[in-house]
């Protein structure tokens, strides 16, 4: 593989030192590697010819094959084009060409056998091909298959380097070089049945079929993510051996009290076994990293605080860090109510704390009285010091970056155990990469006695049946939220769409208050209209996705999103699960208006028919690939894959795991002969080191 990157392309023939310079600049081929990389973004079928009264309506590139019957030039000046004539016995077809005229005219001949590839359109009730391309029959035994067709810029299409002509330099790398030699020990290719590396690589340039392209991906995604997840794993086992925590051997007061006496209901299984998992973890002594997924509603913040418990028995502090004023203030409210039966000092501290709170706090966390610290992140600015903080929760993680994660661990010499909550589920082969080295535990169950809640999609011509729907259950008692999308793109409007639409409810439901929260409203004022709501002096909660995350109203029993087409279906499914958290039986309108593409309907009605959030997230997922997660690149990790894909390709993500769990259990540091070839791989793609170490 070594000498291939180091063999420049201009020594293949065709290519030259001009057009390598300009495939350099243009796609960053540099090395005759490079250019073998350089995979095609889909194919051409060139494996099955068509006959003319085939044809039909829109159809793709085909093949046909047959003779010129004659040439004519017709027209002048710009319109003037030369017409062959084509048939293959069973229909005619025009051939049409406004470029190179004199030259193809003396090119092909009438009554030779050739072979045209091309769109065939019909142009007044005769069949016609532009710019076909034509081989003839002899010459085209390499060009039968599927046909890559390659990524290109302008500026290659106007220096002539089509997608052909790039398929021709591959060839000629191709034969210009003996052998590729394989990074892949013979056993793993042969334990996960892959393509030799040599043969993959000339079957995706040029596969004869679907079945062998399929063989050919397979192993060149298998690699790639083999890499990345060796690459995952052994920063993560090198953590595992450097950073020790806190061993908690003990059960103690706090957590059995609180378990026996002021639990308030049972815990479901899901419950039950995450626990387990944790407490497993804080036994080790080494410092735990996990995140903790469960679906809104699960039941998440009782985990936290029976394990924040166990950090107490074990004379460390604990502290729950959360997004928001507003789901700070609600998580102390839930746990200090809980805990406060059991003498736990539980504390809030958030940016409007006063000053004289604000030194107690300093005061009872450096003396060890208080504690469990909870706050927005204004817990980890630097005057704030524990005396041995030994767990940390932090709830929502997407809010947090990294690196605000990282300080709260360098709070103390023993690094904290910490766990991480969302409610936003992500796959499981995309958090086994993107979280690369946590550790997942799933609450897979809700409560019992949970309504499902009802999910309807409607128009915009129902619009009056769902504001009388509304109005049924403001009368008995419930509240309402209404959410707007809000786009940066497009503020003004949106903010104009959402004024509108907080005045025709504050006119459509005089009798009832309307409350009102949009992300450009200050703090305070925000904080104060969302109160309204919470505590039940508003009925309506007209609002942009502010109120996304984590805000629990359990009369709360209708959910109307606007605009639902432009909301993404994780979006959507945070949202809906804003109700159903009481007893009442809940609903979710979908507001949108008729028109609206396939792909959006599909995911609009996927909503109405599915309350599982892990369905939803691979759904999600599928549609729109992973983005957003790649992009933001929350792991650290720089997920610059060529041809595999996350959202798609989870099968092959499971069994790279598997497969770089083996090696590394077998040779951590890669030394053996038979992997050295893999450890060069890793140098020359990972080159730029990351520390992974201070990432959770
Ligand atoms: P989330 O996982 O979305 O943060 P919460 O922790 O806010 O969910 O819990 C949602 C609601 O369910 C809360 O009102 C909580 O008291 C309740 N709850 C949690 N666990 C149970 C349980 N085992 N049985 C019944 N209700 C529960
Ligand atoms: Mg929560």
């Amino acid at each position: 593989m070594n000498s291939l990157r180091r063999y420049e392309i201009k020594f293949i023939k065709g290519i030259g030192p001009k057009r390598a310079e300009l495939l350099e600049k243009e796609l960053g081929i540099r090395s005759v590697y490079d250019l073998l990389h350089h995979f095609p973004h889909s194919y051409l079928d060139r494996s099955s010819i068509y006959h003319i009264n085939q044809l039909y309506g829109e159809m793709p590139m085909v093949q046909l094959r047959g003779r010129f019957v004659s040439f004519n030039t017709i027209g002048e000046g710009a319109k003037l084009r030369l017409v062959g004539l084509f048939t293959d016995g069973t229909g005619t077809i025009e051939i049409v060409w406004f470029k190179r005229i004199k030259i193809l005219k003396d090119m092909y001949l009438p009554g030779i056998e050739y072979i045209l590839f091309g769109k065939p359109e019909m142009f007044n009730n005769k069949w016609s091909m532009v710019h076909p391309e034509i081989d003839t029959t002899r010459s085209t035994g390499d060009m039968l298959g599927l046909r890559g067709v390659y990524p290109l810029t302008e500026k290659l299409r106007n220096a002539g380097i089509s997608s052909r002509t790039i398929h021709s330099f591959i060839q000629s790398a191709l034969q210009s070089i003996r052998l590729i030699s394989d990074p892949l020990p013979a056993y793993i290719i042969e334990r996960y049945k892959l393509l030799p590396l040599n043969e993959a690589i000339a079957t995706i340039h040029h596969p004869k079929g679907h079945d062998q392209l399929n063989r050919a991906k397979y192993r060149l995604k298998f690699e790639e993510l083999f890499y990345l997840q060796i690459n995952i794993l052994r920063y993560s086992s090198r953590r595992n051996a450097k950073l020790t925590g806190f061993q908690f051997p003990r059960i103690g007061r706090f957590f059995n009290q609180f378990y026996n006496e002021c639990l308030p209901f049972e815990l479901t299984d899901a419950q039950k076994r995450v626990i387990k998992e944790i407490r497993a973890d804080m036994g080790t002594g080494r410092q735990m990293n996990r995140l903790l997924q469960g679906d809104v509603g699960s039941g998440k913040t009782l985990v936290a605080l029976l394990c924040m418990l166990i950090a107490l028995d074990n004379n460390t502090q604990a502290c729950l860090m959360a997004p928001t004023e507003i789901l700070a203030t609600q998580h102390f409210e839930t746990i200090s109510q809980m805990a406060s039966k059991i003498g736990v000092n539980v504390k809030l501290l958030t940016g409007s704390t006063r000053k004289k709170e604000r030194d107690i706090i300093h005061t009872q966390l450096e003396n060890g009285s208080l504690h469990i610290l909870i706050g927005t992140h204004a817990v980890i600015e630097d005057n704030v010091k524990f005396k041995n903080l030994g767990f940390v929760v932090i709830d929502e993680q997407h809010r947090f970056g990294v690196m605000q994660r990282s300080r709260l661990w360098e709070k103390n010499n023993t690094p904290p155990h910490v766990l991480v909550m969302t409610a936003t589920p992500i796959p499981r082969t995309l958090a086994m990469t993107v979280y690369g080295d946590l550790d997942v535990s799933v609450i897979d169950q809700l409560p019992p006695g949970r309504k499902p809640v009802t999910t309807l999609l409607k128009y915009e011509n129902s619009r009056l049946d769902v504001y009388k729907a509304i109005g049924r259950q403001l009368k008995l008692g419930r509240q309402v939220y209404i959410v707007y999308p809000l786009i940066k793109e497009n503020e003004k409007l949106d903010l104009k769409c959402l004024e509108e639409g907080y005045q025709s409810i504050v006119d459509t439901f005089p009798s009832y208050k309307v409350a009102y929260v949009h992300g450009r409203m200050k703090p305070a004022e925000k904080d104060w209209q969302m109160e309204l709501f919470a505590s039940h002096k508003a009925d309506i909660l007209v609002a942009t996705t502010v109120i996304e995350v984590g805000v629990n109203v359990p009369n709360a029993s209708v959910m109307v999103i606007e605009n639902a087409e432009r909301f993404g279906l994780s979006q959507l499914h945070q949202l809906r699960g804003r109700v159903g958290r009481g007893a009442d039986k809940s609903y979710c309108v979908l507001m949108s208006k008729p028109q609206m593409s396939r792909e959006t309907h599909q995911r609009l009605e996927l909503m109405t028919t599915t309350n599982d959030g892990f369905v939803i997230a691979e759904a999600d997922l599928k549609m729109r690939g992973p983005g957003d997660l790649e992009g933001t690149m929350q792991s650290g990790i720089a997920l610059n894959l060529q041809i595999a894909n996350l959202a798609t390709d989870g099968p092959i993500v499971s069994l790279a795991r598997n497969a770089a769990e083996d090696l590394l259990d077998n040779d951590p540091q890669l030394s053996l002969p038979q992997h050295s070839a893999i450890a060069n791989e890793l140098n020359i793609l990972f080159n730029k080191k990351i520390d992974l170490s201070r990432i959770s």
